[in-house]
């Protein structure tokens, strides 16, 4: 939503969370730390606002210092440590906004019992093999996590009047990411393949990888504009988050 986010989450037994997150380095937003700014800016979505009613049950939690951060035990073609498994977030982990680390860390433990099955005599073999199934099955969803972190952290930038828009035209991976992230509100299949990303069941590189639903896609995403969520824009967030605590 323009330079900030939502996320809402139902949990069990009637509570739910409401995250607001944005760009570290966004000075403003460091505000939504203070329960009337964070109340104030939630109840100006209007289709998010309703997650309001209830009774607080914690105050706002802060939260900073999220990393992406990738690691490998091998230099060049040689592993640097033997008798050493990194999986899960020991291995990479990302922005939680994607709401993927659970997933990837079942799928990595899954490919770990089939590696220890077949290599655990050999730790020099048990390695290699643990960073090839790694590197080709897992790395290529770190990436292209990091790399959708960073489409939305430039998209944020531009619109706070900071940076241009990257030329989709030049990337590929770009092009197919935008087409979808726009396509998806206008056509069933597209939406399925939009769905399929962001449960893992495939990467966007994947679906797109069907040519037919790549070239609709893109055929979509040229005469629509990107689903837009009623909300404030960067003007109204700043004084909505600059106005002076409501009286209780
Ligand atoms: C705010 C936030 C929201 C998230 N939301 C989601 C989400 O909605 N969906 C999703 O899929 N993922 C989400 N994630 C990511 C997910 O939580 C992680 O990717 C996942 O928990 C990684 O599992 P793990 O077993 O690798 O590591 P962890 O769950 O971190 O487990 C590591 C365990 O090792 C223990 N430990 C550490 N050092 C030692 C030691 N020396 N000795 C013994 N024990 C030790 C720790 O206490 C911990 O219990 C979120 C992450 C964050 C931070």
């Amino acid at each position: 939503m323009g330079t900030f986010s939502i996320l809402t989450m139902p949990a069990d037994g009637g509570t739910w969370s409401v995250t607001l997150y944005g760009a570290s380095g966004d000075q403003p937003l460091k505000q939504l730390r203070e329960v009337d700014a964070w109340t104030r800016l939630l109840a100006a979505c209007p289709l998010h606002a309703h997650w309001l009613d209830g009774e607080p049950i914690t105050g706002v939690m802060a939260m900073g210092g999220i990393v992406d951060r990738y690691r490998r035990l091998f230099y060049g073609a040689r592993p640097v440590a033997t008798g050493v498994a990194l999986a899960g977030d020991a291995w990479a982990c990302t922005n939680p906004s994607l709401g993927r680390g659970m997933t990837l860390a079942l799928m990595h433990a899954r490919r770990l019992r089939d590696i220890a099955r077949s290599h655990l005599d050999d730790p020099r073999e048990f390695a290699e093999a643990w960073d090839a199934v790694t590197e080709s099955e897992l790395t290529p969803w770190y990436r292209e996590t990091v790399e959708e972190d960073r489409a939305r952290l430039r998209q944020i930038e531009v619109l706070r009047g900071r940076g241009r828009a990257p030329d989709p035209a030049s990337d590929r991976s770009a092009a197919a990411r935008g087409a979808m992230f726009t396509a998806f509100a206008y056509d069933p299949d597209v939406f399925r393949a939009f769905i399929g990303t962001r449960n893992c069941l495939w990467r966007i590189e994947e679906a797109c990888g069907d040519e037919r639903l790549f070239s609709r896609m893109i055929e979509l995403a040229h005469d629509a504009r990107p689903l837009q969520l009623p909300g404030p824009d960067r003007e109204q967030l700043l004084s909505l988050l600059a106005a002076s605590p409501a009286p209780a």
